[in-house]
């Protein structure tokens, strides 16, 4: 965790930092959040981010709370202040501090902003990514808004926690349907026994991941557009290949499911290939190089 804080406009050594309990993240998760990676001091895919988080607030009418320009200079100085060079910065925003009362405030009151910043731990994600991890499969029990990035996660956090009570990374999340929705924290892909890139269309029963979108990009420049159409369990379980996506885990091979190997129980060579163009990509970006 970052030694100095970032708490409504004030830079503060995190012992330090408060927030209200009246706050109405703190009592109805009325609020969004971001996650951005920066990797050699500089932010990973920014304007994507920031696109979302627009839509999150605007879905909530929360209005900003500082423009796009202030925002990286707050990172900026998050980043500089905590000595940091690869690192994840936590943002959220709530709805800010008022009386207790169900609906919004008739007079909004100041948005809340904070963020905090952790180091990231590139070799443990490149480790990850040479042998692969293990995912379950877990009812989604989630609300129907879920492409809204808010603070409001307890379904996510008890899927991850029956992966983690199950020794594997991340808990697959399964629709009504049998189809899988999306990891507790990233999107689910798998190649198929046809060789076909697969994911779950965009719509309000999964986040849309900027990792999904990055890497939709990247396949189809390597001639491997991704088809959006839902997998189940079994198919993933019989896919050649399967993985997942998101912002800290980049592109990670599941190599288990629900016990189950995956193809010969390895990284496949379509993962590994979009793992190494996902890469690139940081490099594009952030000038990082592995
Ligand atoms: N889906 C969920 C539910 C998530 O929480 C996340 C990231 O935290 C993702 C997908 C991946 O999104 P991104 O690629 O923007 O990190």
């Amino acid at each position: 965790m970052s030694r100095i804080v970032y708490v409504n406009g004030q830079f503060l050594p995190r012992a330090h930092a408060s927030v209200s309990i009246e706050d109405r993240g703190y009592q109805f998760s009325d609020g969004v959040y971001e996650v951005c990676l920066f990797l050699n001091g500089k932010p990973l895919d920014f304007h994507l981010h920031m696109d979302r988080l627009d839509r999150s607030l605007a879905a909530l009418s929360i209005n900003p709370p500082m423009g796009r320009g202030a925002f990286k200079v707050v990172m900026d100085q998050m980043m500089r202040r905590n000595r940091l060079r690869d690192a994840t910065i936590y943002l959220q925003i709530t709805r800010g501090v008022t009386r207790r009362d169900h609906a919004f405030p008739a007079f909004p009151p100041a948005p809340a902003i904070v963020m905090a910043a952790q180091r990231f731990n590139v070799a443990a994600l490149r480790e990850k990514q040479k042998t692969g991890v293990a995912v379950i499969s877990t009812p989604d029990l989630r609300w129907k808004r879920c492409d809204i990035k808010t603070v409001s996660l307890l379904g996510n956090v008890l899927a991850k926690q029956a992966a983690r009570e199950a020794g594997a990374l991340e808990g697959w999340m399964v629709d009504a349907q049998g189809f899988v929705t999306e990891g507790s924290s990233s999107t689910a892909w798998i190649v198929d026994q046809q060789g076909r890139l697969r994911t779950r269309r965009l719509a309000k029963d999964i986040l849309p991941g900027i990792t999904r979108h990055v890497m939709g990009d990247i396949a189809a420049n390597a001639q491997i557009a991704p088809v959006e159409e839902p997998f189940t369990i079994a198919e993933a379980q019989s896919a050649k290949e399967a993985f997942i996506a998101s912002t800290t885990s980049s592109v990670t091979p599941v190599t288990q499911i629900d016990g189950v190997p995956v193809g010969d129980g390895t990284p496949g060579p379509v993962t590994r290939d979009l793992i190494d163009r996902h890469w690139r990509h940081v490099l594009r970006e952030t000038g990082y190089r592995l």
